[in-house]
């Protein structure tokens, strides 16, 4: 038995299996629509759903609910089973609610021969007002009795492509007073000539959200249909749809709720997320500042690090925030266990060893992951001239500060204890080369008592003559603002950071020449970095993951 407590929607499908529900005819699905990237909202979903396949070895299906050809493209299909795959799931089948198009136009044309179902052909704007509001009853349209034969023509005219977009729609004919707004005759079908990325335009009909998901559900057998809150009200409709085409032998799906998941300074939307993507504010769907996972993983993002961050904050039934910083704190566990340690300096000063040898070289050992003995070590090359950080420099400072400063010494890590002697300012007095000795009896790992002596602060370095030129993209939140998109009297476009992304130039190891396209690595003492898709052969590019916490010195 797992340690782990039951969330409230596993105690709904054990208190089926109590009640004599067969756990072999268990089925879950994800039912992503094909508008767009799938973004960090919905791998709560995925790892719930596929979470709950696993844990009851049940088959879950991935569907995509592509019943609006006006926003849907191959595109984000391709891309949606990527994402998927990517996050380590493997779904029993791929559906799309666009393969029961037909069962759902006969299904609909039994409800109108069963009088439960007409044509209506007035204006949306005319249906809108007879709709009433939650607190006022709705009245009927002039069309609601119209003769099941005239509905029928007119409902295989609209399909035939006889009429305009918004001549006609077909009603469910359910109840125009009730107290649920979405069952006041809800409409099952839109006249749209649109081509469809599937069914081409085989159709010019396509059904509504509620008339093809839980028809979808059914026809998958699918068990239990989880979904976000928002639908809560629409259960009702769910249910009513369902009662007029389930079979008692067959598995009844069973709509549950949970709550949408929000990630601060950024939106989950895949509609907001397409606008910064249509506008220009970033580079794509996968830009690495975006919420989508494909811009977590471009960011260097691990599939695990996300599965441990759905399942950290778990599912819930009322809507929240969820600070980022829970998704960077899973990433950089999961990148301190697996990420090798190397030398990166991102805002470079020359220092030169005085007594070093003119044109001496040598290549030191340096352990790979501290955190893990199996990474093994590398050769590092040292020599007279390296750089350092200019912020790991000062001429004079205080006590606490435990670099590098005119008259004491530092470790340079994996190398030699050094003494800063001099420096050389430019006319405008900023300094650009520092002159220091070093110890050359204090080498990392010699075993010597110079080696074992202790110096406060140890710093990372390059060789110059070495080290690989890279361009290193640091990115900050996209939003200014915690939660940019529930301000009632501005958009979330007005909380872009406009500082989101800074390029410099670093200078880093030259092993990293061979890095492969999404390698990650720790720049030690600044954080965790990863080699982006831009990279070719004569140009590296590194995208900032996220920062450390603490630094190795500790
Ligand atoms: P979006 O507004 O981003 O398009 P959506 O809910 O319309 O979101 P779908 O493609 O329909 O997107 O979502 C597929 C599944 O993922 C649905 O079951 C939906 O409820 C769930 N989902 C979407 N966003 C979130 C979220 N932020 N948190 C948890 N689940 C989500
Ligand atoms: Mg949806
Ligand atoms: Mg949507």
């Amino acid at each position: 038995e797992e340690a782990k407590s039951l969330n409230f929607l596993e105690h709904i499908i054990e208190d089926d299996l109590k009640t004599g529900f067969s756990k072999d005819k268990l089925r879950f699905r994800f039912p992503p629509e094909p508008n767009g990237y799938l973004h960090i909202g919905h791998a709560s979903s995925i790892c719930l759903n596929f979470g709950l396949g696993l844990r009851y070895g049940a088959p879950v299906n991935l569907r995509f609910d592509d019943t609006n050809p006006a926003k849907e493209e191959q595109e984000f299909v391709d891309a949606i089973k990527r994402d998927v795959e990517w996050l380590g799931y493997e779904w029993d089948t791929e559906r799309y609610a666009s393969d029961y198009f037909q069962q759902l136009y006969d299904w609909a044309v039994l409800l109108i021969k069963e009088g439960k179902a007409y044509v209506d052909s007035q204006s949306s704007e005319e249906m809108a007002k007879q709709k009433g509001s939650p607190t006022t009853e709705g009245s009927e349209s002039p069309y609601r009795n119209r003769s099941v034969s005239e509905n029928l023509e007119l409902f295989e005219g609209m399909k035939a492509g006889k009429f305009e977009e918004g001549a006609h729609v077909l009603r469910a004919k359910i109840d125009m007073t009730s107290s649920n707004m979405l069952m006041r005759d809800p409409i099952m079908y839109r006249i749209l000539h649109r081509a469809h990325h599937r069914t081409n335009t085989d159709w010019c009909i396509y059904p509504m959200y509620d008339w093809t998901h839980g028809e979808s559900d059914y026809i998958e057998q699918v068990s239990h249909s989880f979904c976000t809150l928002e639908f809560a009200m629409h259960r009702e409709l769910y249910n009513w749809f369902l009662d007029q085409v389930y079979d008692a032998d067959k598995v009844r799906p069973k709509q549950r709720e949970f709550a949408r998941r929000n990630l601060s300074h950024t939106v989950v939307s895949k509609r907001k997320l397409a606008k910064l993507v249509e506008e220009g504010i970033v580079d794509g769907w996968d830009d690495p500042r975006m919420s989508t996972i494909s811009g977590l993983r471009r960011r260097g993002y691990t599939p695990e690090s996300i599965r441990n961050f759905a399942d950290t904050i778990g599912i819930a039934k009322r809507d929240n925030l969820i600070d980022v910083s829970l998704l960077e704190f899973q990433i950089r566990d999961h990148l301190n266990k697996i990420a090798p340690r190397v030398h990166g300096v991102l805002d470079p000063l020359k220092l030169v060893i005085t007594n070093y040898p003119e044109n001496g070289e040598e290549w030191l050992d340096a352990e790979n992951n501290p955190e893990d003995a199996s990474a093994g070590s590398r050769k590092v090359p040292f020599s007279r001239e390296i750089y350092i950080e200019k912020e790991d420099f000062r001429e004079e400072a205080n006590k606490k500060f435990f670099r590098l400063k005119l008259g004491k010494e530092v470790r340079l890590k994996n190398a030699y204890i050094i003494k800063a002697e001099s420096c050389t300012k430019d006319t405008e007095g900023n300094i650009i080369e520092v002159q220091c000795t070093y110890d050359p009896k204090s080498k990392s790992g010699s075993g010597t008592e110079e080696s074992l002596r202790k110096v406060k602060g140890t710093l990372h370095w390059v060789s110059i003559q070495h080290a690989l030129k890279a361009e290193i993209r640091v990115y900050d939140r996209l939003f200014t603002d915690e939660s940019p998109d529930t301000h009632k009297d501005k958009d979330f476009m007005e909380f872009i950071n406009k500082d989101s992304l800074e390029v410099t130039t670093g200078y880093v190891e030259p092993h990293l020449k061979d890095a492969q396209m999404g390698d990650k690595v720790q720049f030690q003492r600044i954080g965790y970095f990863c080699v982006d898709p831009d990279t070719t052969s004569d140009r590296l590019v590194f995208n900032k993951t996220v920062g450390l916490r603490d630094s190795w010195a500790k």
